[in-house]
């Protein structure tokens, strides 16, 4: 079977959690490749974590214009991967970076590009990424007929599983586009950390909406949250309020969230909500009124004052951890 390029993303010197995710899809499709981009000294040790999950080569190439510019030298540096080593499909994390290398990858590569896929298989023809359209309201499979595939895929579409694999290191030294540093990057502010995952990678989410009441009212929710170690979420009513940062909507304008377990709080759920949460493995809604159009969409529904549900969710859960 042919190679899997898989970009890994990693953030102060050790891989994501997506990154794990790719390579544990690309061992159904051929031989996972890793490609570590930028990573200075942590190169090794996250070639290291990539072998770990089945990667039996990583390539690693290291300049200043990785971190200095934009997204043109990591698709420079993909590009010349590709090319060389003619991969069966190339997988991307599907964020807004990763779409952006992707898009430029597939450009330069003559081949189909697949974006925000939730699952991938492999038939007798080749890759076959599933996704979810027209706000998650059908499951579509499709295939790149033309070229290398490039596929770019959400967060959570699978669990992560280690297979150990040699993880042989191959240096690679890129030859950058003029485009490369075209766009450099001139000052850095580092996000307010919550202390909470990132909401598109998050395995579990929390979310409250206007059933909240007011600011004051996502206490109850980042309390849930904080029990179970979980993102928090708002509808674009709770975000247009001013009651939670836009940052956290999820939806059709927001993210698109695709956790193992999505809890909404005091949220409808409208068409434009679903959107970015339907794809969720398991969906809890809490609502007062028993004819919300969340409850059509739920696993557990339940019928109550999230002012009541939650916090008695929070001591249980509280109280099974000691
Ligand atoms: P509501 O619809 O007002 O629902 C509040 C719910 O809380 C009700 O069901 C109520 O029964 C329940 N409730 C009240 N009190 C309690 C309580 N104490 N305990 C439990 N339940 C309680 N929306 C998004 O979320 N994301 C988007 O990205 C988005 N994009 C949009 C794009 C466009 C172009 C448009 C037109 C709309 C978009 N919307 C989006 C808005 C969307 O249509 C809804 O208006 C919005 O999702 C409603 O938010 P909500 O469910 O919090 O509020």
């Amino acid at each position: 079977m042919g190679e899997v390029l898989v970009l890994i993303d990693h953030q102060d010197g050790r891989i994501r959690q997506p990154a794990l995710e790719l390579l544990t899809l690309a061992r159904r499709l051929g031989t996972p490749a890793a490609v570590v981009l930028g990573a200075g000294d942590a190169a090794p040790a996250i070639a290291a974590a990539a072998g770990e999950h089945g990667a039996a080569t990583v390539y690693v190439a290291d300049a200043p214009e990785f971190a200095g510019c934009l997204v043109v030298p990591e698709a420079d540096a993909l590009t010349q991967i590709a090319r060389a080593c003619t991969p069966t499909a190339v997988l991307i994390t599907s964020s807004g970076q990763g779409k952006e290398i992707a898009a430029r990858l597939a450009l330069r590569l003559d081949s189909g590009l697949i974006t925000d896929a939730v699952d991938l298989k492999r038939d007798d023809r080749g890759p076959v990424a599933v996704q979810e359209v027209f706000a998650a309201s059908f499951t579509v499979t499709s295939r790149v007929t033309q070229g290398v595939p490039v596929i770019t895929v959400k967060p959570n579409a699978v669990a992560a599983v280690p297979e150990p694999a040699v993880g042989r290191i191959e240096i690679v030294t890129v030859e950058f586009s003029p485009a490369a540093t075209g766009t450099r990057v001139v000052a850095r502010t580092p996000r307010a950390a919550s202390g909470r995952p990132e909401l598109t990678e998050a395995a579990l989410v929390v979310s409250g909406g206007r059933g909240v009441g007011g600011p004051d009212g996502f206490k109850v929710v980042e309390e849930l949250a904080d029990a179970l170690g979980a993102a928090v979420g708002a509808s674009r009513a709770a975000v247009d309020a001013g009651w939670y940062p836009h940052a956290q909507q999820i939806g059709q304008t927001g993210k698109q969230v695709c956790p193992q377990l999505y809890l909404a709080a005091g949220i409808s759920g409208a068409i434009q909500h679903r959107a970015g949460m339907q794809t969720s493995k398991v969906i809890v809604g809490v609502n007062t009124d028993p004819d919300a159009p969340i409850f059509d969409l739920v696993d557990y529904g339940v019928v109550g004052d999230l002012f009541d549900v939650l916090p008695g969710l929070t001591e249980e859960i509280v109280l099974r951890k000691v």
